[in-house]
């Protein structure tokens, strides 16, 4: 038997393996063949709420140790991840459909460097200053609840996991019940790295049960949650009612905007490459690509040959570029938006509707022609729906200030990319773009500089110092020393 099926209906609570209370598990599907791979447990209200005992428990301890002794944990965890890399990399692969060097360069590499950024941020924060008269410390939250999303599974959850335990709080997480087994495998590495129990806890299930449970516990200080907006308008709700703060990392649908300046044929063929990576399931995809309308043919041209030579089907195959989507009812998503771009009047310039022709048994995979739209107006819904598949639509603009508007003109703003050949004249832009990621040219992630949305992409940060602090209360201590005068 495998570990994956000695656990299957298992959670990681208090340090160690718990039966599952809730009913029959959930399968876990391979997104290459839409047969079993696997199950995970669908928790109970009573298995998450033990999982929040066991972080209470262990809290005062955990709060207790230094910054470099939570970071020489949170390190045996990184180093656990890294001899585990490979088959975290198949798993997901396998989930989600992601090719198989996007999970191991990027799904299997970013936990382990989470783990480390988070613990190095924490050994140097100032947790303490003095404003005047006041000493002001930043303080751990207490319990902090993560509910994570099912396109990078593992990063999704380590990365909420490894800032909130390294500022000195307990955690509870809810992984994806869509791709749940590479949280497993966390569990089992923190098990072998000896975090101590309650620091961490694993629970699998439902948004609606586990997740749900998980806002209301009133032990849990604070959630962070990355998902779809409709999720974190939900939670947000039920966290109002306790006055609970809330971390929200929602959807997007991100422009490419392509100004009369730039290298044209590297951005666009740029943009196609971007939309596609994860198979277009990215909540930051450049979904939209923005030209000037005097170019648009030849847009269509380097995207249709750009497209053309992308190479469908097996994700763990090398040499394939892009995967399935996750699930069927992904792919049904996915396919509605692709009909309501041909039936609200949007031409398509590669791809379309229906699976593309594999043999089996990918032939029963979630798979979706790689699409663009051309003729797109900003009231199509494919123009302001975030279609997490490999389909990209064409803007035209016919002024810069009409590209902005175009650019603005979501209910979203997690990121923009702006193409340029002059930097100054890209920085203006990126001035006037209401996005929390603004990337100029191709310029690489940077995973230091704060991540997260404006608008309806979300609440709050991730990754670096600004995310750290998320997790961190800010306690102003009024001493009667340096008293200044108010006038
Ligand atoms: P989802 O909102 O359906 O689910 C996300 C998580 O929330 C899952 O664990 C799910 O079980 C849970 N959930 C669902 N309903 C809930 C409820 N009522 N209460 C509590 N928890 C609930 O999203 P998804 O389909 O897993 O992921 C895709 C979405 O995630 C996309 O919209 C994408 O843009 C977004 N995403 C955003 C980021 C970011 O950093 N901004 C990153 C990745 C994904």
């Amino acid at each position: 038997m495998s570990t994956h099926e000695l656990h299957e209906n298992q959670h990681y609570i208090g340090g160690t393996w718990r039966e599952s209370q809730g009913e029959i598990p959930i399968p876990v599907i391979d997104a290459r063949t839409g047969v079993i791979m696997g199950n995970a447990p669908a928790g109970s209200v009573a298995d998450l709420n033990a999982a929040v005992e066991a972080a209470v428990a262990a809290q005062p301890a955990w709060r207790a140790l230094t910054p470099q002794q939570r970071g020489k944990h949170l390190r045996a965890l990184a180093d656990g991840l890294d001899d585990r890399r490979e088959e975290i990399a198949t798993v997901i692969s396998r989930e989600v459909g992601a090719t198989y060097s996007l999970s191991y360069n990027v799904q299997a590499v970013v936990p382990s460097h989470s783990l480390r950024t988070a613990a190095a941020i924490a050994e140097s924060y100032p947790f303490s200053e003095e404003i005047d008269n006041s000493i002001v410390v930043r303080e751990p939250i207490g319990v902090v609840g993560a509910i994570t999303a099912w396109n990078f599974p593992l990063h999704l959850v380590t990365v909420k996991a490894a800032y909130a335990m390294a500022a000195g709080n307990t955690v509870v997480v809810k992984p994806s019940e869509f791709a749940p087994l590479s949280a497993r495998i966390l569990a089992e590495v923190a098990i072998y790295a000896e975090l101590p129990p309650g620091v961490l806890n694993i629970v699998f299930g439902t948004g609606p049960v586990v997740g749900e449970a998980l806002v209301r516990n009133p032990a849990v200080g604070a959630v962070t949650f990355t998902g779809s907006t409709r999720a974190g308008k939900r939670i947000s709700e039920l966290a109002a009612d306790q006055v609970k703060k809330v971390t929200l990392e929602l959807g997007g649908k991100s422009p490419n905007i392509v100004l009369e300046d730039a290298d044209f044929k590297a951005a666009v063929e740029f943009g196609v490459a971007d939309c596609m990576v994860n198979n277009g399931q990215r909540c930051d995809a450049l979904t939209r690509l923005l030209v000037p309308r005097s170019r648009v043919a030849e847009a269509e041209s380097i995207v249709a040959a750009k497209v053309r030579e992308l190479v469908v089907g097996d994700p763990l195959e090398e040499g394939v570029d892009v995967g399935p989507v996750i699930s069927d009812i992904q792919w049904n998503r996915v396919q509605d938006l692709i009909q309501a771009g041909i039936d609200e009047g949007a031409r398509i310039v590669v791809g379309g509707p229906g699976r593309p022709s594999l043999p089996e048994p990918l032939d029963s995979g979630y798979f979706v022609k790689p699409t663009v739209f051309g003729d797109v107006t900003p009231d199509m819904r494919i123009a302001q729906e975030e279609i997490f598949g490999p389909v990209l639509v064409i803007q035209a603009y016919d002024s810069e200030s009409e590209a902005i508007d175009l650019a603005n003109d979501t209910i979203y703003g997690l990121h923009a990319c702006i193409w340029s050949d002059d930097e100054d004249h890209a920085m203006k832009v990126a001035g006037k773009v209401d996005a929390g990621l603004v990337k100029i040219n191709d310029g690489p992630l940077n995973l230091l500089a704060p991540y997260g949305g404006y608008k309806q992409s979300g609440l709050g940060r991730e990754y670096g110092r600004f995310g750290f602090e998320e997790f961190l209360e800010v306690k102003a201590i009024t001493t009667t020393h340096n008293v200044r005068p108010w006038s």
